[in-house]
């Protein structure tokens, strides 16, 4: 069964909470950034807010047990203005349609940031991994791609890792579309690929990777009080799946001290550093980081609030609220999850000095090495590791640029406007390194929408 919706689509988010509503929250970050924008007209902004196309499919699968059970699959293209539209597919049990439309909302402006040639779209399962095997998760896999049919395609949609995804979950799709189109090269049509199935060098660390250049560029610009560098940093990471293990290793390496880790059973601290080696260990001996000897146990929440220079939330969306705000302690937080950080809390956290680098920002180093994937597959080649890393390090750093002298810029306007439009200017609030990525983001994609015109 497949139903296709064409936009516009309906509320879909009156009944949930406002501070933790991805479609409401999206649509205030947008109201608050667009302000900053000159001549957005209305058709426009409905425009650049509204998803191009929306899909939900619903379909059997035949268990190990040989009882059959229907999944639920969404994939939303969010705005392909700037070309083929990007985004990864994840197998969860909170997996909804309003999330997977305000994460492909995200990828719009994520892409357009870091000046991508893609759009935004993001795909899910309603499933939980830790319950199905390998076979299971293959027919999954499979059924969901044949589902969404033409909607995917190298030059038109394309697909990548997200939560509980992985190489393997992509080797399927790619093998599922390559049987339906055979004769060409479909490698294009999917990335985070295995490498020796046209994976790129560097993917897989790619997104940890890009929140410590983001990091290392972010401080050298002086904006946390006495923290200059990673070296030496006292690092917490929520997550250790591939965005928090990888970067737990690479802020390691640059010299930060890594004090404390989770996953979903909950966190561990050492306030003189965790053993990284030991904790990978531990892991996969016994699924879980919890219970590593001579470490603390605490729960995610308390993890959160442990004092630390940098804290990365690698995990799930809406990990930092009003709930818990005003006990955070770090000094900078990089969101390397999607939406960990409520606009809410943004506020609160900004008038305490603590600085959010934007998920747009932050964890937008996967979707450049998926870019550079996508590339390589067109080309037939493979480049070197190091190439990979320093056209990604040059990328981020000169994103982050951008968006501080954004910043900057936004920050005297915002001055200005308090002596002469003052009721208006308090309800858009302070600006932030968030709003500043969003302005550039949007900016891109309003300037080349006009460039383009209606069709037809
Ligand atoms: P993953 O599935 O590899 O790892 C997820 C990790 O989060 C696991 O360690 C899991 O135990 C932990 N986790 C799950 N539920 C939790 C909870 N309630 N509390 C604490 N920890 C919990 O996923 P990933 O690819 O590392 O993605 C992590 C986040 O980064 C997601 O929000 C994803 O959207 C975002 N992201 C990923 C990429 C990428 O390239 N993989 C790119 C951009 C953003």
């Amino acid at each position: 069964m497949v139903s296709q919706t064409e936009t516009p689509v309906a509320d879909l988010s009156s009944d949930s909470d406002p501070e933790r509503d991805p479609i409401i929250i999206n649509q205030q970050l947008f109201n608050r950034a667009s302000f900053y924008i000159q001549d957005l007209k209305t058709g426009l902004i409905e425009f650049l807010m509204v998803p191009k196309k929306t899909i939900h499919v619903a379909f059997p699968v035949e268990l190990d047990d040989g009882t059959v059970r229907m999944f639920h699959g969404y994939r939303v293209i969010h705005n392909r203005v700037l070309g083929p539209s990007k985004g990864g597919i994840r197998y969860h049990p909170e997996v909804s349609l309003e999330d997977t439309m305000a994460l492909a909302n995200l990828m719009t402006w994520k892409c357009a940031l870091v000046d991508i040639p893609f759009g935004g779209a993001k795909g899910g399962v309603v499933c939980d991994v830790k319950t199905l095997t390998q076979g299971e998760l293959r027919r999954i896999t499979r059924r969901f791609i044949t589902e969404l049919g033409e909607d995917i395609g190298p030059y038109t949609d394309i697909p990548a890792p997200d939560l509980y995804t992985n190489a393997q979950t992509m080797a399927w799709i790619y093998d599922t579309y390559d049987m339906l189109h055979p004769g060409r090269n479909n490698r294009p049509v999917v990335t985070g690929k295995p490498l020796d199935l046209g994976g790129s060098e560097g993917r897989q660390e790619a997104t940890g990777r890009g929140c410590l250049y983001v990091a290392e560029r972010i401080l050298s610009k002086q904006l946390v009080p006495n923290l200059d560098v990673v070296e030496g940093a006292r690092v917490i990471i929520q997550g250790f799946g591939k965005v928090g293990a990888t970067a737990a290793e690479l802020f390691r390496d640059a010299g930060a001290i890594i004090i404390g880790i989770s996953d979903s059973h909950g966190g561990i601290v050492r306030e003189a550093g965790l053993d990284l080696d030991a904790v990978v260990a531990y892991k996969e001996a016994h699924g879980t980081v919890v219970g590593l000897p001579d470490t603390l146990t605490i729960t995610n929440e308390e993890l959160i609030k442990y004092p630390c220079d940098i804290l990365i939330p690698a995990a799930m969306g809406n990990q930092i609220t009003t709930d818990n705000a005003d006990q955070i302690k770090a000094r900078l937080i990089l969101e390397a999850a999607n939406h960990p950080v409520s606009p809410a809390a943004d506020a609160l956290l900004q008038k305490r000095g603590i600085v959010v680098v934007p998920d747009i920002l932050a964890n937008a180093g996967g979707v450049i090495v998926s870019y550079y994937e996508w590339v390589q597959n067109n080309q037939n080649e493979a480049w070197e590791l190091d190439v990979v890393n320093y056209k990604l390090r040059g990328k981020l750093f000169k994103a982050v640029d951008t968006v501080v002298e954004r910043w900057r810029a936004l920050t005297q306007i915002h001055l200005q406007a308090q002596t002469t439009t003052e009721s208006e200017i308090d309800d858009v609030g302070v600006p932030d390194l968030r709003i500043a990525a969003l302005v550039v983001a949007v900016e891109r994609v309003a300037t080349v929408t006009l460039e383009r015109g209606i069709w037809p």
